[in-house]
């Protein structure tokens, strides 16, 4: 009787250990959505016109209006913000990057997805891939398109995202945009149409992956060092030093430049003509802010290629910065988190070099 129950137990506990692994394997991976705003949560007065408001829908709207992601991974949403890209402001970045950290942070927690206007992502995402301290998926997404159109892009776009969030694959790969179907990294993509569903491009270092349908594709890694390997911390950080882009053009003179350093800009991005160039004129008058201690970066307007040191302009001597492969809008986010710390221009460089 005894050997009995005792067999009976054993088989029963057999059993239980044979079917843990496919209860764990039946877990989804947890996702949490971070929604800030944007045309993903735009809504029109009718599905074919044209003017629309951005940031109208909250997250748990947006979730229920892609149900299919729920099989992707156990969703709950939290609302940033919600506001259009073009209001994107320093509250709200140090609200996200700190939230994506606690998150991050937690064990139970597998990716994360955040929802933002098309306008400023490559600022916001570059901004998340130098500060957020972690190699679990952070992936963001937008929507060209209201809620509300016809063909509306945010819901695929969305799901889209989960997939790729939920996929241990994309770890490790610093912070991801995911727009129709394409996967970009935070340092590479730009919005290159004003209206296009097609508009972000990885025009000089292509895309990190594609995803159809939630099922991704990678291709490669991180490009600079970014999310766990990046030295900036936000810790104790209550503000960010300001920093303008002032535009190269024909004709140019030094008054938009000293404007920047009068309105009390810590750092000058130029986003110079060709090779990060410039009019004699307006040279003179960078030269003049770098030498009272502004830290002056020559960026270039032109989509691809890099700026490098004393092409055609004598940075050593001049007291600039090059900033390598990183666009203006990039430059200016990288010199905002450099100069939280005092540093000497040779150690600016290399944060250029490197990230
Ligand atoms: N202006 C909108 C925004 O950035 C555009 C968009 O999301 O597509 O919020």
């Amino acid at each position: 009787m005894i050997r009995k129950t005792q067999a009976l137990w054993a088989a029963v506990l057999l059993a239980a250990l044979l079917t843990l692994p496919a209860l764990a394997a039946d877990k989804l991976p947890c996702v949490v959505v971070l929604a800030t705003g944007g045309t993903i949560a735009g809504a029109a007065g009718s599905d074919v016109q044209a003017a629309y408001t951005s940031g109208q829908v909250g997250v748990e709207q947006l979730l229920a209006a892609v149900p299919q992601a729920k099989k992707l991974a156990a969703l709950r949403g939290e609302q940033i913000s919600n506001i259009r890209s073009q209001d994107m402001n320093d509250e709200v970045w140090l609200k996200l990057a700190r939230r994506i950290n606690q998150l991050a942070a937690m064990p139970d927690v597998d990716g994360i997805v955040i929802t933002h206007g098309t306008d400023t992502i490559e600022e916001t995402a570059y901004f998340l891939n130098l500060v957020v301290k972690s190699r679990k998926p952070v992936v963001m997404t937008a929507a060209m398109r209201p809620a509300t159109a016809l063909s509306a892009d945010g819901p695929l776009n969305f799901f889209n995202a989960v997939g790729v969030a939920a996929d241990t694959r994309a770890a490790g790969r610093g912070v991801l945009v995911v727009v129709n179907d394409w996967i970009h990294g935070a340092g590479s993509l730009t919005k290159t149409s004003t209206t296009a569903v097609q508009t972000f491009l990885s025009p000089q270092s292509g895309l990190i992956g594609t995803v159809a349908y939630g099922k991704a594709e990678f291709y490669r890694g991180p490009i600079g060092r970014s999310t766990a390997d990046s030295e900036f911390t936000l810790d104790g950080v209550t503000a960010l030093p300001r920093v303008d882009i002032v535009m190269a053009h024909e004709n140019m003179d030094g008054a938009l430049i000293d404007a920047a350093a009068a309105a009390g800009a810590k750092g000058i991005v130029i986003a110079g003509v060709g090779n990060g160039n410039l009019t004699e004129a307006a040279v003179k008058a960078l030269a003049a802010q770098a030498s009272k201690g502004v830290v002056c970066v020559r960026a270039s307007r032109v989509i691809t290629g890099r700026v490098s040191r004393n092409v055609e302009l004598d940075d050593d001597k001049l007291g600039f910065i090059a900033a390598s492969d990183k666009s203006p809008q990039e430059a200016r986010v990288l010199l905002r988190l450099a100069l939280l710390k005092n540093r000497p221009l040779a150690d600016v460089q290399r944060i250029f070099n490197e990230y």
